[in-house]
């Protein structure tokens, strides 16, 4: 595990509207003032950025976008860039998260630009990578998510300004979770492709019944939560699982 604390990172997806967001982003905020041993961070939809930021000011937990074009302005409509969250009061953009690479039809050269984008505005990126069920079943998981990382990470990488998020497409969602020892197995293999000390994160159906065992994981330096991240209870006690 790399010498930072654990990041329990929440990416609520396209969910949430003004008031339930609201509310959530408040209930996260509150537990985290209770004492907690990892980082967290959350990254709710565009639209609620600024409220969400607001909920959020002075709680300690970070704000992310969902993702960001490579661009840093222009004729891109229905686009946000990186210089945009940064200006929202984000630290960190997920890039190349599965839902994007397989219904946006991103590629890992899409990935990289937006990687690129995330630190030329300064941001933390969380590179997402991850093999599907097939590619799994065909015993290609590690030669996928390899060739991800190489594709999707630019030079001047470093683990200040990089995180990656293991998620396997078929885990994301479903309810299912590679084994422990699947698990370690990728994380091990993403660890001698990027610099030392990046925080690699499993993300995929991480929940408040199996965070313990997860985050336990000599490998896992935290978790990027969906689902379980809607709701602020089970959210915290993912981040508790941590201590
Ligand atoms: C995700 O969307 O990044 C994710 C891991 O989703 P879930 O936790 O719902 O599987």
């Amino acid at each position: 595990m790399a010498d930072q604390k654990r990041l329990v990172a929440g990416n609520w997806k396209m969910n949430g509207n003004l008031s339930d967001g609201l509310a959530l982003a408040r209930g996260v905020a509150e537990r985290a003032r209770e004492p907690h041993a990892c980082d967290l961070l959350i990254c709710p939809p565009f639209t609620l950025l600024a409220t969400v930021g607001e909920a959020l000011a002075g709680s300690g937990v970070a704000l992310g976008g969902q993702d960001c074009h490579p661009a840093a302005s222009g004729a891109f409509t229905g686009c946000i860039s990186a210089e945009m969250l940064k200006d929202a009061g984000c630290t960190h953009a997920i890039v190349g998260h599965s839902e994007r690479r397989h219904t946006c039809g991103e590629t890992d050269a899409d990935v990289r630009a937006k990687t690129e984008a995330a630190w030329r505005a300064g941001l933390v990126a969380i590179v997402c990578v991850g093999e599907t069920r097939v590619e799994r079943e065909a015993g290609r998981a590690r030669a996928v998510v390899s060739a991800q990382i190489a594709g999707s990470i630019p030079d001047g990488a470093n683990a200040g300004r990089l995180i990656v998020a293991y998620e396997p497409v078929w885990a994301i969602g479903t309810g299912l979770t590679p084994t422990t020892a699947d698990i370690a197995e990728i994380h091990a293999a993403i660890r001698t492709l990027v610099p030392n000390g990046t925080r690699i994160l499993y993300g995929g159906s991480v929940n408040p019944k199996n965070a313990a065992e997860l985050l336990a994981l000599d490998e896992v330096d935290g978790s990027l939560v969906g689902g379980a991240s809607l709701k602020a209870d089970d959210f915290w006690a993912i981040a508790q699982a941590c201590d």
